[in-house]
């Protein structure tokens, strides 16, 4: 490898040294979706609160029903209550008795057993049983899901819809979570023009800034527009001020070999220590990484692809950090790979790829023209090939890593 380039693990692990994980805040249960609990979740009642019954039946005395030999000679038992879902029994059941019971009502007091009503033959009044059940049968029991006192969800788990109903069954209708980072987007380029602006075809249309700001979403993070700078040093010191509230500064384009001569200064006279790396992957090569006061800033390359790809091998597991994830990073699946390729061993390639299963094994090709300005190769993939530095070849049938972009497979 060429030695003036920095290697992505080395890049990545100055970046994760850096960032820090931001502070909580206490949120409603329906805004938690994606949020990383900041507590641990301790359990302060059993769930089932109580033993209650695991179908629709009767609630008996095993005595009573034990030993049903012949289809010909069931037990009759008194039916003395009917207990609706809600209701809790009023009476206890003795010998020779049943009471009537729905699914999640309480056992009643004297009952050990439940019977399932299409095994039985029914009146109002009573209940004839065909059939032996062990003792226990059909019995949910009080805190056989959650014991009181108990670490139901430790601190550090991201909220899933079933952490969301855990909460509900434990009372807590409102949770502590870390904060999401507010990241603030800027394009540059005396080349672009806005979405909002009149559409001029001398102009190149600002489609950073959107991807970007889909990105920080899928991350978990608020992206903050704040829309294109000149390539003049003022205009970016300007643009670049704006951003500084927030606790995430990305920006795309300036950081390229003619760029740089300007966008190092600037960073220089705000104050920011910054790295400007060369990457040894590509797309993405010209990468800078620093902090202006207390903001985490971002140089990405312009070029569309190289810019969403360097922002999920960089800027994604920072922010996930701050969001107080423990997992940074896409999963990674190994498929086995269905063209030949090759490159120099000097940089670590992501080749936008096709992931599907075929008999029962995952397969991956690519999606094509693999060009830094070729935004469809991302379009068209549900995964990002990763390969190696050292490789200088793949043939069909090789094992590749993978790693899997959301939403895509
Ligand atoms: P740069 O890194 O500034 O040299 O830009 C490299 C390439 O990416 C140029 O062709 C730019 O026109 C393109 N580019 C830069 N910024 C953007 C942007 N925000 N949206 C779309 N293309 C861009
Ligand atoms: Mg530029």
């Amino acid at each position: 490898m060429k030695n003036d380039l920095t290697r992505l693990e080395d890049a990545l692990k100055t970046v994760l040294e850096t960032v820090p994980v931001l502070g909580v805040e206490k949120i409603g249960l329906l805004e938690a979706l994606g949020r990383v609990l900041a507590e641990d979740i301790i359990a302060e009642r059993d769930n089932p609160p109580w033993d209650n019954s695991a179908m629709d039946g009767f609630a008996v005395r095993h005595e009573d029903i034990k030993q049903q030999h012949a289809i010909t000679t069931p037990t009759v038992l008194q039916v003395i209550e009917d207990v609706p879902a809600g209701k809790f029994p009023a009476q206890k059941v003795g010998e020779g008795e049943a009471i009537r019971i729905m699914t999640g009502a309480p056992i009643p007091e004297g009952a050990d057993t439940v019977l399932k009503v299409e095994d039985t033959e029914h009146t109002p009044d009573s209940v004839k049983v065909f059939k032996e059940e062990p003792r226990g049968a059909n019995i949910r029991l009080r805190g056989e899901d959650v014991r009181k006192g108990d670490c139901i969800i430790p601190s550090g788990k991201a909220i899933r819809p079933a952490e969301a109903g855990m909460l509900a069954i434990l009372a807590k209708p409102f949770v502590f979570v870390y904060q999401r980072p507010r990241v603030a987007v800027l394009s540059t380029g005396d080349e672009l023009a806005d979405l909002d602006e009149r559409f001029n075809e001398e102009k190149i249309i600002n489609s950073n800034s959107y991807g970007i700001a889909a990105a920080v979403q899928e991350a978990g993070g608020l992206p903050i527009l704040l829309g294109i700078a000149k390539d003049q040093p003022e205009a970016l010191k300007a643009k670049i001020r704006q951003g500084l509230n927030a606790d995430i500064l990305v920006l795309s384009g300036g950081v390229s070999m003619g760029d740089y001569d300007f966008t190092k200064p600037v960073f220089q006279e705000l104050g920011g220590e910054m790295n400007f790396w060369k990457l040894a992957i590509r797309p993405g090569q010209p990468v800078a990484f620093g902090k202006i006061g207390k903001t985490l800033a971002f140089g990405l390359p312009g070029n569309p692809v190289s810019s969403m790809v360097t922002f999920e091998q960089l800027v994604r597991p920072a922010m996930l950090k701050m969001c107080g994830h423990t997992v940074l990073h896409r999963p990674v699946v190994q498929a086995l790979f269905q063209e030949r390729f090759s490159k120099r061993p000097d940089r670590r390639h992501f080749l936008r790829g096709v992931l599907w299963m075929e008999n029962d094994m995952l397969m991956v090709r690519t999606t094509g023209s693999q060009g830094s300005g070729i935004l469809t190769s991302m379009v068209k993939a549900n995964g990002l090939i990763d390969v190696p530095v050292e490789v200088e070849k793949l043939k069909p049938g090789d094992v590749v890593n993978v790693q899997v972009l959301g939403g895509g497979f």
